[in-house]
């Protein structure tokens, strides 16, 4: 204020105190006399906004890196196969099945970026209704049993899934959560491993868990594996895109799940999906009566 009136011009200043940014705008109050009345001050919390932009930033600098990254190591490949400097057959085959892999890293990247995007767009809850656990549970033993096979792990769903309640969800998405668990169950998990799929429920919630032998995750990572692009494998050697966990999350947000992790390095981790069961969301719905039906 005292900058503002005595250079009788507007301040501009951020505040920023206890993780907040705050704002300011300063405007002296100049009358006809050339002299000023006072000054208005208008204070605005920028903290969300700043916020946003950091986290804008960040996304453009993460994506810029994770798409160098197999490029750099295609075109390593590619010069010297252009140049004919690779003469041995074996050497080329190599090469060749690098470049495969590369090429398919880089789609399934991009595959997920507009999956999440996609999910991001929009605000509005998926259509939720009565949803049947044990055909959700099949069929993703169905999908991942054969990938399991090939990675030597066993995937099983011990116990009987017969008592389990029905829950108020969105059957497709919700199968889409738990095979994103397992997908990375199996990732993480080393050879002779097991998998196992497990449904906890009390009447208003059910907990549809999937537990690994695997690498486990250390206590400085756990809280970061539902952010985008997050790799605990630093060298990113690793064939996942870290957006996985992040694709789960926003599909537990449009379907009004929640999602949690346990683990323990060496030892394994359990991720688990948190749904309302179907007779405590049609409990809490308001009741609606038909006037022309009643007596
Ligand atoms: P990615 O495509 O890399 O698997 P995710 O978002 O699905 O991406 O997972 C992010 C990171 O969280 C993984 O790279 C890994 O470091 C860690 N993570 C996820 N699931 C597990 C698991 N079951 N065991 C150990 N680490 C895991």
């Amino acid at each position: 204020f005292h900058d503002a009136m005595t250079m009788k011009q507007d301040v501009a200043h951020v505040i920023s105190k206890d993780h907040r940014q705050i704002y300011c705008l300063i405007t002296p109050l100049i009358n006809e006399r050339g002299t000023h009345d006072g000054a208005v001050g208008l204070f605005r919390d920028i903290t969300e906004s700043e916020r946003l932009e950091q986290t804008r930033r960040d996304y453009i600098a993460n994506v810029s890196h994770e798409l160098r990254t197999p490029l750099t190591a295609m075109r390593a490949l590619l010069e010297p196969l252009a140049e004919d400097m690779v003469r041995k057959e074996d050497d080329k085959k190599r090469y060749y099945a690098i470049l495969l892999r590369e090429t398919m890293r880089l789609s399934r990247l991009i595959n997920d970026m507009l999956e999440l995007s996609r999910l991001q767009a929009t605000d509005e809850s998926a259509e939720l209704c009565i949803v049947q656990l044990e055909p959700i549970i099949s069929n993703v033993l169905q999908r991942f049993q054969p990938v399991a096979e090939e990675h030597d792990v066993t995937l099983s769903v011990p116990g009987s899934m017969s008592d389990c309640p029905n829950v108020w969800s969105d059957p497709d998405w919700l199968e889409q959560i738990i095979a994103i668990f397992v997908d990375n169950a199996i990732k993480f998990t080393p050879k002779g491993g097991d998998i196992t799929l497990g449904i906890k429920a009390d009447s208003d919630t059910a907990a549809i868990s999937v537990r690994d032998s695997g690498v486990g995750i250390a206590p400085e990572d756990i809280d970061h594996v539902f952010d985008r692009f997050f790799k605990a494998d630093r060298a990113h050697n690793e064939p996942g895109t870290g957006l996985g966990l992040s694709i789960a999350s926003e599909i537990a947000r449009q379907i009004h799940a929640t999602l949690s992790v346990k683990s323990e390095p060496g030892e394994g981790s359990i991720f688990t999906v948190h749904v309302r069961t179907a007779d405590a969301a049609i409990k809490d719905m308001p009741v609606t009566i038909d006037a022309e039906e009643s007596p």
